[in-house]
């Protein structure tokens, strides 16, 4: 059930709103200590008071907004004495949205629909490989595909971009580090390995309530999507090749940018997942498939 994940990430989210709230009363508690301070609050606040009330009553307030102009410069006075800046008396929240409340109008927000989606598929865009990290690969032909990724990040000329070759020549470290540079581009990115995409279809196709679209939402609604591993999830009838084909359809469709590794080369998945999703993979005009083969390195033309 995602209500529970739900209830998780509303928790964080709370915790996070009072760590802001909390440092905010912090600062003004300590600002109050201080009399004078305090008196001019005060103040403050009466001429606010005034001020709405003259207004109210359609009677003139260039006096007062003179006078409450200056005792709000005279407090500024004394939170420099203080050594506290204005800045820390007002909460900040992580999210500017919602003010880390979780909702904007009664639509969740964006945040809320991140974490839920990291906690369904299991992974953090925060520990994404970044190419920063790429020094120790040292070998020209990662270096190719490595140049290839950072334009294809800034250009996004293919739909999906698929790595193959077998384990450890450093697939999902290019594909995460591309990955990272459009999440640095303010897009929404999510990272699942194909076990974990293969039990949200299957808890998808096997759920019947109103959750049931949280499964696929991360996954269908991302900006930037990446499988990792293709071709390691255990094939289940019904369900694997038909949410594959429907998930790679629907980003195609919306033109969303997928990102696919696989120790597969595109002759093992025609064989695995058939006609329909190869022909999705092969597609020239909308993927560019690299295949590293330890010293060999091939891009498809
Ligand atoms: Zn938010």
């Amino acid at each position: 059930m995602t209500s529970q994940i739900k209830e998780k990430v509303m928790a964080e989210l709370f915790a996070k709103r009072q760590i802001a709230i909390e440092r905010a009363n912090f600062f003004k508690q300590k600002a109050l200590e201080n009399a004078e301070y305090k008196a001019l609050d005060k103040t403050e606040r009466a001429l606010v008071f005034d001020i709405a009330k003259n207004e109210a009553e359609s009677k003139k307030t260039t006096e007062l907004s003179k006078q409450l102009d200056e005792v709000k410069a005279k407090k500024v006075g004394v939170l420099n004495k203080l050594k506290i800046s204005e800045n820390d008396l007002i909460p900040h929240f992580s999210c500017k949205k919602c003010n880390d409340t979780g909702f904007v109008g009664g639509e969740p927000c964006s945040c809320f629909k991140e974490r839920l989606n990291y906690y369904l598929a299991d992974s953090n865009s925060d520990n994404l490989a970044d190419f920063k990290g790429f020094k120790d690969f040292n070998n020209d032909n990662l270096t190719k595909v490595k140049n290839f990724l950072v334009k294809w990040a800034t250009e996004k000329n293919y739909n999906q971009i698929l790595l193959c070759g077998k384990t450890g020549v450093g697939k999902t470290f290019l594909g995460e580090c591309a990955l990272n540079e459009l999440k640095k581009q303010g897009k929404s990115v999510l990272k699942v390995s194909a076990f974990k995409m293969n039990e949200l279809f299957t808890k998808f196709h096997t759920c019947f309530d109103y959750e049931r679209a949280d499964y696929l939402d991360g996954m269908l609604n991302a900006d930037a999507l990446m499988i990792d591993d293709l071709g390691t999830e255990p094939m289940k009838r019904n369900i694997t090749k038909e949410y594959l084909y429907l998930l790679l359809n629907e980003r195609k469709e919306a033109n969303k940018l997928t990102i696919l590794t696989s120790n597969l080369d595109l002759e093992g998945i025609l064989k695995v997942y058939e006609e329909r999703i190869f022909s999705r993979l092969a597609d020239k005009k909308s993927t560019k498939c690299i295949l590293i083969e330890g010293k060999d390195l091939r891009f498809n033309k």
